[in-house]
């Protein structure tokens, strides 16, 4: 950034949350940023949902699993959830048909 950005009249108004002032750049009509403009309140909570639902650790997950995979992986993790949710229903104690841990263990 130059000092040229820095001088520049359309910056925010708006504070940080730490009292700083924003500076950030306003984009169109209006005196305050993207992120302290009251009236796109709606907007910044739709996006950040969004934002979620895209994230990147999803992308890069789906990217490493083959695309032959995929709807296998689905699958998995659907019938996981439901011995999960068995287990809570029954108790973690109550499992049937796992055998109880060996004392000296494997190897
Ligand atoms: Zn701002």
């Amino acid at each position: 950034m130059t000092e040229a950005d820095r001088s520049d009249p359309k910056r925010c108004t708006g504070q940080r949350k730490d009292g700083t002032p924003c500076a950030a750049a306003v984009m169109g009509a209006g005196t305050l940023c993207y992120a302290h403009d009251p009236a796109r309140a709606t907007e910044r909570d739709q996006a950040r949902r969004k934002g979620g639902a895209n994230s990147a650790t999803r992308h890069r997950l789906a990217r490493l699993v083959p695309a032959t995979l995929r709807p296998m992986i689905g699958s998995l993790l659907d019938a996981l959830r439901e011995v999960r949710a068995n287990y809570a229903r029954r108790g973690h104690d109550k499992r049937e048909g796992v055998p109880p841990p060996s004392p000296s263990g494997p190897g």
